[in-house]
């Protein structure tokens, strides 16, 4: 609430550009949760022009993580967009295994993995959505709204999984190979639909 207070009260007073960071905000999800809570009530009301997040990394983690939280948090808010988003759903007593947690946690590593290639070759990729879903019940609607989204079966479902483009159901994956026939869909999907004229 204090810095909150006092980004106000500079913004009031002129035109100077603002950097907004918490100092000391923590390890682990309580730096990332004070980071966001602070900086996101700031740029909904249009104060500050740059960001940083201070996390205090645990030992051996790398440092990249406060980049990560700052584009994620821009993204997340519409702000501005740095690699394609994987939305996925928690799991519950529905999810059959792990296969969507790898599946979406592969994924997004994958998709950030590749940003420094793409981001030339492919301009706009930054903006795509992939959805991986775990069961019926919410992977069809979700994976329609992503640009592609699969839904893994749940319980007491057919072990498929359909896969949806831009909306329209185009294939059901089926067998062992389920994560890396998506991620070739994926690809398939890039090249089509960013590559660089
Ligand atoms: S999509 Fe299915 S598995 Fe995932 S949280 Fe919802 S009900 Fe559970």
């Amino acid at each position: 609430q204090d810095l909150i207070a006092v980004y106000r009260m500079l913004a009031d007073r002129g035109d100077y550009a603002l950097h907004l960071g918490l100092t000391e905000a923590g390890m682990g999800s309580k730096g990332i949760v004070a980071s966001t809570a602070a900086l996101s009530v700031l740029l909904q009301e249009g104060i500050g022009d740059t960001i940083r997040i201070s996390l205090t990394p645990a030992p051996g983690e790398s440092r990249t993580r406060e980049v990560v939280v700052a584009q994620e948090i821009l993204q997340t808010m519409g702000m501005r967009s740095f690699a394609p988003m994987v939305t996925a759903c928690p799991g519950c007593g529905r999810t059959t295994s792990d296969t969507f947690q790898h599946l979406a946690q592969d994924i997004q590593a994958y998709l950030r993995e590749q940003m420094p290639e793409w981001r030339t070759r492919f301009p706009g990729v930054e903006t795509m959505q992939v959805a991986v879903m775990g069961c019926v019940v919410n992977g069809p609607g979700e994976s329609k709204h992503a640009n592609i989204g699969i839904s893994l079966p749940g319980n007491d479902e057919r072990p498929s999984a359909p896969v949806f483009v831009d909306g329209e159901k185009v294939a059901t994956l089926k067998g062992d190979g389920i994560a890396e026939q998506f991620k070739r869909m994926v690809d398939d999907y890039i090249e089509t639909h960013y590559r660089a004229p």
